[in-house]
């Protein structure tokens, strides 16, 4: 505790579940070999960093970035491929993109409902904007329960439903009947997140202009500018015109824009780099697999599930040998014995491999 000179503050007017829960745990990663946050590992190419540096000092920092920053989001479309007739909304990371859309849904008893386990940050937004939240369990496989997801629809009438394609914590792609079942049976909106396109190569984006409930949502994080913090919603222009209304004017600053456009002209270094992590992917899932101990799940992220006999004992043991993943074992039961490795550099990967085996020795 620090030193106070004088009482304490009274946080009474502070919500009571605010003040019950704890903050958003990111742990320091100093020192550690750092496979815990699905980071893309590269940094860019020197002759590129030099080019940002001029591109960000040109920038005017005394003036407040352009609101709605049109031609930015014209080269962003056309990089993506947006279909004809559609928008898009930045964000400051996708994250504030999920916490706008369930805002703008937010009436009095208005219920999220997300695949469990799932993305936390679906289930934090709905409980800070006041709705419910659902949970639908996966299959024990982590495959989508589409039945269930039916019924649980039926049920609570969600005004919002998430469903991150790939899925985070599992790595799994949905199967895409049981999604376009939902889509059909939705009596609100569908946001399909599509935060690791860029290890999956599976999109929704051509569905959007035939399924009006359907938002597209993306971001560069995973990609590999995960500092720069911009995520993008993709849909009907009906739809961001609402949820832009909720936006901060100013919530994209001018270096992330800045930075974005120069990336934007230099996709191939970042596409390069991830179809580099999409062949060691390849790889640690098979060092993983063949690991005794060890029960690896399929990814189409840039992420491995893998279980075995005691999450907590081989978390901790990695950690003490330097290397920082995540455990996820507490967060959902179908989640037990289960740690998350994002997947790194080759150097990063067998280090970790290596630590691992050393581990799985101790934990037994
Ligand atoms: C990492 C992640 C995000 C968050 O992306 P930011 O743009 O960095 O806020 C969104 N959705 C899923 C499923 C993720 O795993």
């Amino acid at each position: 505790m620090i030193d106070r000179f004088g009482p304490r503050p009274d946080l009474s007017v502070i919500r009571e579940d605010v003040r019950a829960i704890e903050a958003y745990p990111v742990p320091s990663a100093v020192g550690f070999v750092k496979l815990d946050a699905m980071e893309n590992p590269f940094s860019l190419p020197e002759g590129l960093q030099q080019q940002l540096g001029e591109r960000l000092g040109r920038q005017a920092l005394n003036r407040y970035p352009l609101s709605d920053p049109r031609g930015f989001k014209e080269r962003l479309g056309k990089s993506i491929g947006l279909p004809p007739g559609m928008q898009l909304m930045l964000g400051n990371g996708s994250d504030e993109l999920i916490h706008l859309i369930i805002l703008a849904c937010a009436k009095p008893g208005t219920t999220v409902l997300a695949p469990a386990p799932s993305f936390v940050m679906y289930e934090l937004s709905a409980r800070f904007d006041h709705c419910n939240y659902v949970g639908v369990p996966l299959k024990e496989n982590f495959a989508l329960d589409a039945e269930r997801m039916l019924q649980a629809i039926a049920e609570h009438r969600p005004a919002v439903i998430f469903i991150a394609y790939p899925n985070n914590p599992t790595g799994n792609l949905f199967d895409r009947g049981g999604i376009d079942a939902i889509l059909r049976a939705a009596p609100g909106i569908v946001v399909i997140d599509e935060a690791y396109l860029p290890f999956a190569q599976e999109t929704w984006m051509p569905q959007l202009k035939r399924t009006p409930n359907l938002l597209v949502l993306r971001t560069l994080s995973k990609l590999g500018l995960a500092g720069i913090r911009l995520g993008y919603l993709a849909a009907d222009a009906d739809w961001i015109e609402q949820f832009e209304k909720l936006r901060p004017p100013y919530n994209v600053n001018v270096l992330t824009l800045a930075a974005a456009d120069l990336m934007l002209e230099n996709m191939s270094i970042l596409d390069a780099q991830a179809a580099a992590l999409r062949s060691e992917r390849g790889k640690l899932l098979s060092h993983l697999q063949a690991t005794p101990g060890v029960r690896a799940f399929d990814s189409a992220a840039n992420f491995i599930l893998f279980r075995v006999a005691n999450a907590d004992a081989v978390f901790a043991a990695l950690k003490q040998r330097g290397v920082l993943i995540k455990n996820v074992a507490p967060t959902h039961p179908l989640l037990a014995g289960c740690l998350r490795v994002t997947v790194g550099t080759v150097a990063e990967n067998e280090t970790f491999m290596k630590a691992l085996r050393a581990s799985l020795a101790i934990g037994h």
